[in-house]
């Protein structure tokens, strides 16, 4: 079985804990040994830092981050590859290497400058998340209520103009109600919404509506279904991987075979269900699936398959494609 992962937050255990996920790591969900053995060919590895402040420190901490993420690639001996086009993509797939695309989750670290972009880029970040939760100078995220939903500022639409130009993949996890809306008209190339969840299963403002899973996917984008199970379920202790399932089936429902991913965001979580504790338990969710009828095929291109194309074309640039 062959996974792609939409979203690691193990950068973040590795800064806040000092965890070294170069061998098997009890600190963290996430490991090399672990994403070799379950083949987990590529994951997002996303750079998260505190969105109160979009000043100087989290730019700071981004690049820390972003640094732990160069490290272990330095220090794999081959092992972790840095994606960055699509050809080391095709590298990842004969199981001998996992590949890193690192991730900004928010852009409250680029202060509001779509220029500071070009930095993030050199360093290797192809995946750009609009924001966290709280608003940024480019996009408001879903932590605000309706009534200060401004969503997608013209800077943020400048954002998404230059990240299609330098071959960045645009994440809309996080997007208040109105960002995404907005970020949906000005979008024109392949994207994620990396790690959500069925707000038709469980309300939360993390989980997208059956209307905008159709919309999503009608715009290119593609739906990363997480193992939070704060977006699972209202019984966050009692979560199982078959909730997970039940998500990945409302979303092909609503969004298509073609539209849907896995977004773990382990080692962002605080919680995890009961029989997925890390990601060597992946294949358990693969089985469930299978139980419920999904052919082999359609399973594949949930795990792998949908995620290997979106990226690819992500990763083009808009002037390549
Ligand atoms: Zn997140």
């Amino acid at each position: 079985m062959t996974w792609i992962d939409l979203h690691i937050d193990t950068l973040g255990r590795m800064d806040a804990d000092g965890a070294d996920p170069l061998a098997r790591c009890r600190q963290t969900h996430v490991d090399l040994p672990r994403l070799l053995r379950t083949g987990v060919r590529a994951a997002v590895w996303a750079a998260w830092v505190e969105d109160r402040r979009e000043a100087p420190p989290a730019t700071a901490v981004a690049l820390r981050m972003l640094g732990h993420g160069l490290d272990l690639v330095a220090r794999s001996r081959g092992r972790v590859r840095l994606v960055r086009a699509p050809s080391d993509l095709a590298a990842c797939r004969t199981g001998k290497s996992t590949g890193m695309i690192l991730g900004l989750e928010g852009a409250h670290p680029l202060q509001g400058s779509v220029e500071l972009l070009e930095g993030f880029h050199a360093l290797g970040v192809r995946v750009v998340t609009l924001t966290w939760n709280d608003p940024n100078r480019f996009a408001c995220g879903c932590g605000v209520s309706r009534r200060h939903d401004t969503g997608l500022a013209p800077r943020g639409r400048k954002l998404i103009a230059r990240l299609h130009e330098l071959g960045m993949l645009l994440d809309l996890a996080h997007a208040s109600p109105r960002t995404l809306d907005h970020a949906l008209r000005v979008v024109r190339r392949p994207f994620l919404v990396s790690h959500t969840a069925c707000a038709a299963l469980h309300a939360h403002v993390r989980n997208l509506t059956d209307a905008q899973l159709r919309d999503v996917a009608a715009a290119g984008g593609l739906v990363g279904i997480s193992v939070c199970p704060h977006f699972l379920g209202a019984e966050v202790a009692s979560v199982r991987a078959t909730q997970v399932a039940d998500h990945v089936i409302h979303a092909l429902g609503q969004a298509g075979v073609d539209s849907v991913a896995i977004g773990t965001d382990l080692d962002g979580i605080a919680a995890v269900p009961q029989d997925i504790r890390g990601v060597q338990h992946l294949p358990r969710l693969a089985a469930i699936l299978a139980r419920r009828g999904l052919s082999a095929r359609e399973i594949e291109r949930v795990c792998w398959r949908n995620a290997v194309r979106t990226l690819r074309e992500g990763l083009k640039g808009e002037a390549a494609a």
